[in-house]
């Protein structure tokens, strides 16, 4: 790692923004191209297929015709989990080259894309093809007039939509459960990172996946993405995105053939430290690294702090020292901790976020302004706003960049009021040496996933998801399975 040279390699990178339908790389079908520019420098990569109705429609007709000729999906479950062992290698075989296009197209560093994106997508491949050959289905207990198979079923196409945030491991979350169980999948990646998700597809089909199984349309959400969510022959979406997206995920199944909507949503994630919890440097440092890592660019970042009153200014102390480790600096350079945000449009909107926070009369303690201009870059310090309500618009919503609220507290009753008045449940953590607070408190958060003293534990075992408008599916882990196959209850007669 240490002697690459990010930048030379980036010189020589060849960029291809086709979209990757049957098999092939194509350009789409009016000629049209939007171009894709990375934040580090505001420099375009390249031009990349501007997938629309027709792309989509290409694509879906031959996600049909893989799925129902049951090349994939007739194949063992030994089979299909060969090759996705097989993909997932080659994902590790390609993992430079992954990782340098995920931070050319989406900002993050370079150490962090080849570490934890590149590593995670691979492993939640691989995972999903070795648990495919291991799942069994059920019989019920009925009486001896009759057998009752309930089995499970692949469902038939499905579509992806991803965001930009983690590109490849929300893909991988999505094609692994989806293609492990037999199914077709047509992925539209985000306009702003589309590039890894492209070259995901040629490496699942030189690991062996047959044609027409992966397909990837690159595009605009109101073109593409509202293509396939609308068409009438996909089966499902698996869709990550923004709740504002989420809801016209559901609109366009009502409108088009009542498909299944799985939504993973945005977060405004609440960690709720107590006094008795000791070990304040420990909460404080944890904070600051999960809600800065990726910019702060991640759906279940701890944005809303709770602190309680007794303790809240040594613990702003240690955040606000915290911070110079998470300034942003080159995301080629492998060493900076905070890369770019994703692109212009979000570096304008976590500005404006900054400037409600001071109109609301917040105080900053640390951050607040755009760095690294002269790079043509989008870069943003490390912001904390402390003395924060839980009305204001920073606390309310989801800013996705790295601006932290801190909010003070008296009662162990305030805490878990104000952290569950949010219209999100995702994550959320409770800090205490008192056991029975510490399960009290984790049970009344509403979110689907609470942690204990603790914000960085994960692991592909386990389900990720939200409560209320964060969501309603879940990624990862075997449960993952149910959004992508049917239950179906076959009765045989026993005649005695
Ligand atoms: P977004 O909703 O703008 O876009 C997500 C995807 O939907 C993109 O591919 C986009 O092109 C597409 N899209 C946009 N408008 C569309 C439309 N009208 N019709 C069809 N498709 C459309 O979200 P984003 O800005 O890319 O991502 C950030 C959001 O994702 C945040 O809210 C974040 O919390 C959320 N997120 C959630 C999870 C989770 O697991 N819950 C994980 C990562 C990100």
């Amino acid at each position: 790692m240490a002697n690459i040279d990010w930048r030379a390699r980036a010189a020589d990178l060849r960029i291809d923004g086709r979209a990757f339908i049957a098999g092939q790389r194509v350009a789409a079908k009016s000629g049209e191209t939007f171009d894709c520019i990375s934040p580090l420098d505001g420099r375009v990569l390249g031009p990349v297929a501007r997938g629309r109705a027709e792309d989509i429609d290409a694509a879906v007709a031959c996600a049909r015709a893989a799925f129902d000729d049951g090349r994939w999906a007739h194949k063992p479950p030994a089979q299909r989990k060969k090759i996705l062992q097989r993909f997932a290698e080659k994902i590790l075989a390609a993992k430079e080259e992954l990782a340098l296009l995920e931070t050319l197209d989406m900002g993050k560093p370079v150490q962090y894309s080849l570490n934890v994106d590149v590593a995670a997508a691979a492993r939640t491949i691989a995972w999903y093809g070795e648990a495919i050959d291991k799942v069994y289905d059920e019989i019920a207990p009925t009486a001896r007039s009759g057998l009752a198979l309930i089995t499970r079923e692949p469902m038939g196409v499905i579509g992806a939509v991803v965001p930009w945030n983690y590109p490849m491991i929300m893909a991988a979350w999505k094609l692994g459960p989806a293609l492990a169980t037999g199914n077709s999948v047509v992925l539209k990646p985000s306009e702003k990172s589309p590039l890894t998700a492209l070259r995901l597809a040629e490496i699942a089909i030189e690991a062996g996946l047959p044609d027409g199984v992966f397909n990837v349309v690159p595009g605009h959400g109101a073109e593409a993405g509202e293509a396939l969510a609308l068409h009438m022959d996909v089966d499902a979406i698996g869709f990550t995105g923004s709740t504002r997206t989420g809801r016209r995920m559901l609109e366009y199944a009502g409108r088009s053939n009542l498909k299944r909507v799985y939504n993973e949503l945005g977060g405004k994630s609440a960690f709720v430290v107590f006094d008795d919890f000791a070990d304040v440097q420990r909460a404080a440092k944890t904070v600051a690294g999960s809600m800065f890592f990726n910019q702060g660019e991640s759906c279940n970042a701890p944005s809303r702090v709770f602190v309680h009153e007794r303790i809240a200014d040594e613990f702003v102390a240690i955040v606000k020292n915290e911070t110079p480790k998470y300034r942003p600096g080159d995301p080629l350079s492998g060493s900076a901790e905070m890369g770019a945000i994703v692109d212009d449009i979000q570096l304008r909107a976590v500005l404006g976020y900054i400037d409600a926070g001071h109109a609301e009369g917040a105080r900053l303690v640390a951050g607040g302004k755009r760095v690294m201009a002269e790079t043509g870059g989008y870069f943003v310090e490390p912001t904390v706003f402390d003395g924060v309500r839980n009305d204001m618009k920073i606390a309310r919503e989801e800013i996705f960049g790295p601006v932290m609220s801190i909010l003070r507290f008296k009662t162990e009753e305030e805490a878990v009021r104000l952290a569950n008045d949010s219209s999100y449940g995702l994550e959320a953590s409770v800090w205490s040496d008192n056991i029975n607070r510490a399960h009290r408190v984790a049970r009344s958060l509403r979110a689907g996933m609470v942690h204990v003293n603790q914000y960085d534990e994960d692991d592909i075992t386990v389900p990720f998801g939200g409560y209320k408008q964060s969501g309603n599916g879940r990624d990862k882990s075997l449960h993952a399975f149910d959004k992508y196959t049917e239950l179906k209850t076959t009765w045989i007669r026993i005649d005695e």
